[in-house]
């Protein structure tokens, strides 16, 4: 039995902590294409892998893009499609590398929000900036000791 409940998170997973994202080329696209469909509102999902290489894909609608106070500088992922797809990870034998989410006009790096709200300690954070919407910046984060470091990440 590996996983268990944290509050406000599904699943803790007791495999070790991700120190290196390697994201294949293709993989990439379709996760800056999910980005940019939810563009001006942030986007969202997880990437799932082992060894620290990414294999799938999960795209997850955001709750807050939709509402009738649309934010734009917050997620909250859906929580039917966000269980099916640690269900799925769980059933395929995947682990849980990294979650992404898009900052549509700020820099990629994690805000206060992001910080408070961070109930996966064990995967990598990947924001991706849309600052510049034909540049996306894609940086990976890791929490450790408390805080949150850069994550090596690789595009292959
Ligand atoms: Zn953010």
């Amino acid at each position: 039995m590996c996983c268990k409940r944290l509050p406000g998170s599904l699943f803790f997973c007791g495999a070790l902590t991700v120190t290196m994202i390697n994201l294949p080329q293709a993989i990439y696209e379709q996760l800056l294409a999910h980005l940019q469909d939810c563009y001006p509102a942030e986007g969202c999902g997880f990437l799932a892998g082992s060894n620290g290489l990414v294999s799938h894909h999960y795209p997850i609608a955001n709750l807050l893009a939709a509402n009738l106070l649309a934010s734009i500088t917050a997620y909250q992922m859906e929580p039917a499609a966000q269980l099916e797809a640690l269900l799925d990870m769980e059933a395929h034998g995947r682990q849980l590398l990294a979650i992404y989410h898009s900052h549509p006009h700020s820099p990629a790096e994690p805000s206060a929000r992001d910080r408070q709200q961070w109930y996966y300690p064990e995967a990598a954070m990947i924001i991706v900036s849309l600052a510049e919407r034909q540049r996306p910046l894609i940086r990976a984060y890791r929490y450790q000791a408390g805080r949150f470091t850069h994550c090596s990440l690789a595009i292959v």
